[in-house]
């Protein structure tokens, strides 16, 4: 790296918030021509609450939050918080469980004592459901359409092979989501949405955001797919992704700009080249993601 890039790249860490490591990260940045954003977590602040509590069959809805939370002890993905929080404000023990399980952009999976005998509980996306040969209802599934409408996550319960009930929860975006995005479309920049929720889900956030490219439902190794994809067209290359979970790492390891979040999983962050930084008491900002793009610009283009 120049010695330039390098002051440039340490004064920004200091004063905006945001770490890059290493004066090359900085320099590439003039040229980007895409930015990939994950949504929960990163679009939106990662502390989703639940909104929805809809059992099928027998349970009550404290019962079908009492599993859900049991089993999502073995996670720390934002969706496990908010369950674990509603269970905890209820007041509802957690179950015993064990040999917890996690499928990053799936779900997760535990053994928990309900009613004095062990059962499997699966919880997760309807995929995730489905690849386990559980059959779910034909009218919760427009009932799961039109949450995710209106932007919420719908997670799915499984007891032993049987579905249990959903599950909805909603996150907010982050302040400076919309004005992120706006100033990097501005500067001719392309921004695409990638997530592992949903179509609906990821549509209801993109058109707050004004983002045409979405890509749902899809998996950490398609997402790093994505972005070679991206990086393999002229017109989109080089291509920055920001994330925040573990099913980030892969799309970030390939990205040509690594970005992640302080408050996500320390795989997404070891793997980054750039981390945005947690101040106390409020969200992290995305905008400084715009302003060391625009100080790369201003700093590189004028060199050559
Ligand atoms: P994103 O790409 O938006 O950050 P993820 O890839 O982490 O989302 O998750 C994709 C989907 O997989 C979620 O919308 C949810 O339906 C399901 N999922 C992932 N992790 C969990 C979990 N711990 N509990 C329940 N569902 C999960
Ligand atoms: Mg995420």
């Amino acid at each position: 790296a120049t010695p330039t890039a390098i002051l440039v790249g340490t004064s920004l860490g200091a004063e905006r918030g945001i770490l890059i490591k290493g004066g090359d990260v900085l320099e590439q940045m003039h040229l980007l021509k895409t930015v990939v954003f994950d949504k929960t977590g990163t679009l939106t602040v990662g502390q989703p609450k639940v909104t929805d509590c809809c059992p099928w069959g027998l349970y009550q809805p404290s019962e079908l939050l009492q599993l859900a939370a049991s089993v999502e002890k073995g996670s720390n993905h934002p969706l496990a918080t908010a369950l674990v929080a509603e269970a905890q404000k209820q007041e509802l023990p957690l179950l015993a469980g064990e040999h917890f399980h996690t499928e990053a952009g799936l779900g997760v999976v535990a053994q928990v004592i309900w009613q004095g005998s062990p059962q499997r509980v699966l919880l997760g996306n309807q995929a995730w459901l489905e690849q386990h040969q559980i059959r779910i209802p034909q009218e919760v599934e427009a009932q799961g359409e039109h949450l995710a409408q209106g932007g919420k996550t719908v997670i799915y319960l499984a007891v032993g092979s049987e579905y249990g009930g959903l599950i909805a929860v909603a996150d907010q975006l982050r302040p400076d989501a919309a004005q992120t995005v706006q100033g990097l479309q501005e500067m001719g920049l392309e921004v695409v949405l990638l997530t592992g929720d949903r179509p609906t889900a990821a549509r209801a956030i993109a058109q707050k955001l004004d983002i045409e490219q979405i890509y749902a439902q899809v998996s950490p190794s398609a997402k790093a797919g994505i972005v070679q994809t991206l990086q393999n067209s002229p017109t989109t290359a080089p291509v920055a992704m920001v994330g925040d979970g573990i099913n980030d790492a892969p799309a970030l390891a390939q990205a040509d700009v690594s970005i992640a979040l302080q408050s996500g999983t320390e795989i997404a962050m070891e793997t980054a080249s750039i981390i945005l930084m947690a101040s106390q008491g409020v969200a992290i900002p995305l905008h400084p993601v715009l302003e060391a793009i625009q100080l790369s610009q201003a700093t590189f283009k004028k060199i050559r």
